[in-house]
């Protein structure tokens, strides 16, 4: 006797064969469209408006970040523009704290931990950095914004594409892209304003007074905003980030992914509202409203399972779920879920290997906090001078002669005094305490001596001490070597 086959397995694999027919069918229509060609034909995305938690939390979000953009550059930290790059002078001015291209091992330290920790929240939450608060999608999305208070809801929007030019046509077209270009200005004169101080830089647009590299990066900024921001937007997390590639590998069964919830939804099909007799029908909860693909702003089904195009926004969710309340369904439809738990199958948040980054990750955070806590906003550098190797004075002294480089990275004026260690007898000669403005660099002649008899090897481990005469408690020392004739 023949085993009988469930009747689950059954509908489950007629769905499956009723999905592959339906992909095969999509494909089929994308090569016609698209021909041999290895770049899908675009097409535009009609972005609607999402109401619901995940967009209200997205857009404070954004709106912080950008509120952060625009104004850090304006803001004084010890009479200094609080975050200042000072390229000219190589000098990176961060609240406060002045850092000099000898940091740049920290600042390395600094993007490593950024890395590590754009992983941890990739294995936790999948790409919510990309939803959030990944500038592409910022400026996309306030893009967007501007483009419905110009233009109208997604509705009027299609249709004004379709009408053909008219007066009013044309001013809305005209009021979205004039409102477009003035993100993309204001966004290239706040990143130069880092750069360049920001309070003249105004006053020296106006009175045309810029340098190369400034009109350059405010012609570069406002060009790649207005185009990226305005016209690629998607194109650009498809075709250009790295990360939308590689984002895929750092899944695990475990990680928060938006997703639809396929045994819930299906079959999908439309019903009247109120209907409670849908699932004799052999329907699922997915009324097929299409609602979750017009808020997508990368324009896919969510219904067609995880894709690498998703930038895990959420848009989705509020839309099904707004969908779900309107026709008395439970909410969830399309939610935050994992894989594990879509099967059925128990999830686990706290993973090992999410444990595991996390400790890391809090490890280098504090590691770096101590570093740039316990860094002496001072630098001291010694270099002999190769001309002469040493000299005799004619006294009977042997006399050594090097450049020390000191470098004050406070942001006050410091005072230090000069000694000298590492031989009996050694002394300075000349000028022993020395002022370094905030941020200077300065390169200072410095002599030592000592009597010959008192030297017992032709060559002695010296150090060189430079300690703050104001109170301030920084002191540095740094070795070097004193040369000189032995006399037997
Ligand atoms: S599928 Fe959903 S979460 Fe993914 S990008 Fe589209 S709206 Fe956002
Ligand atoms: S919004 Fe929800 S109900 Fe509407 S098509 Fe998408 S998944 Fe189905």
């Amino acid at each position: 006797m023949k085993d009988r086959i469930p009747a689950q397995d059954i509908t489950d694999a007629a769905k499956k064969r009723s999905h592959a027919v339906k992909a095969a069918n999509e494909r089929k229509i994308e090569k016609k469209e698209n021909g041999d060609s290895l770049y899908q034909k675009r097409k535009h995305i009609y972005v609607r408006k999402a109401l619901g938690v995940f967009t209200k939390l997205r857009t404070t979000l954004n709106w912080a970040l950008l509120i952060a953009y625009f104004s850090f550059s304006w803001l004084q930290w010890g009479g200094k523009q609080a975050i200042f790059f000072d390229l000219p002078s190589r000098q990176f001015n961060i609240f406060g704290a002045t850092f000099f291209p000898h940091d740049f091992m920290l600042l390395s330290w600094v993007l490593i931990v950024c890395a590590f920790g754009l992983f941890f929240i990739t294995v936790f939450a999948g790409r919510v950095w990309c939803g959030y608060a990944c500038p592409q999608s910022v400026w996309t999305f306030l893009f967007i914004w501007a483009e419905g208070i110009t233009e109208g809801p997604r509705n009027k929007r299609m249709s004004l594409d379709k009408a053909p030019m008219t007066k009013e046509k044309f001013l809305r077209k005209s009021a979205k892209h004039l409102l477009w270009l003035f993100f993309a200005c204001a966004t290239a004169f706040a990143f130069v304003g880092y750069f360049s101080p920001v309070r003249d830089l105004g006053p020296r647009i106006l009175a045309w007074d810029l340098g190369p590299w400034e009109m350059w990066w405010l012609l570069f900024f406002t060009a790649a905003t207005y185009i990226n921001a305005g016209w690629m937007r998607e194109q650009v997390c498809i075709y250009m980030c790295p990360y939308a590639r590689f984002q895929s590998v750092m899944f695990d069964r475990d990680t928060l992914v938006v997703s639809y919830d396929e045994s819930r939804g299906e079959k999908r099909g439309p019903r009247k509202k109120g209907s409670t007799d849908y699932k004799e029908n052999g329907l699922g909860d997915c009324i097929d409203c299409g609602v979750c693909v017009q808020v997508c702003p990368v324009g896919i089904d969510i219904r067609d399972g995880l894709q690498y195009e998703c930038i895990t926004c959420a848009a989705c969710i509020d839309g099904c779920n707004e969908m779900m309340d309107k026709m008395g369904y439970e909410r969830g439809l399309v939610r935050y879920t994992t894989e594990n738990e879509l099967e059925g199958k128990k999830s686990h948040i706290l993973r090992p290997r999410l444990i595991g980054y996390f400790v890391v990750l809090m490890a280098m955070i504090i590691a770096i906090g101590v570093a740039i806590n316990d860094r002496i906003p001072l630098e001291l550098e010694i270099l002999r001078d190769r001309n002469q190797l040493y000299r005799m004075d004619g006294q009977g002294n042997v006399e050594n002669s090097f450049i020390i480089k000191l470098a004050n990275m406070d942001q006050q004026t410091r005072s230090y005094k000069l000694s000298v260690t590492g031989i009996e007898g050694l002394e300075l000669v000349g000028k022993k305490e020395v002022t370094v403005s905030a941020g200077e660099v300065i390169n200072l002649p410095l002599r030592m001596k000592i009597r010959r008899e008192l030297m017992s090897d032709p060559s002695v481990d010296i150090q060189v001490k430079v300690q703050s005469t104001d109170g301030s408690g920084y002191e540095l020392t740094k070795e070097s070597r004193f040369i000189g004739a032995v006399r037997r």
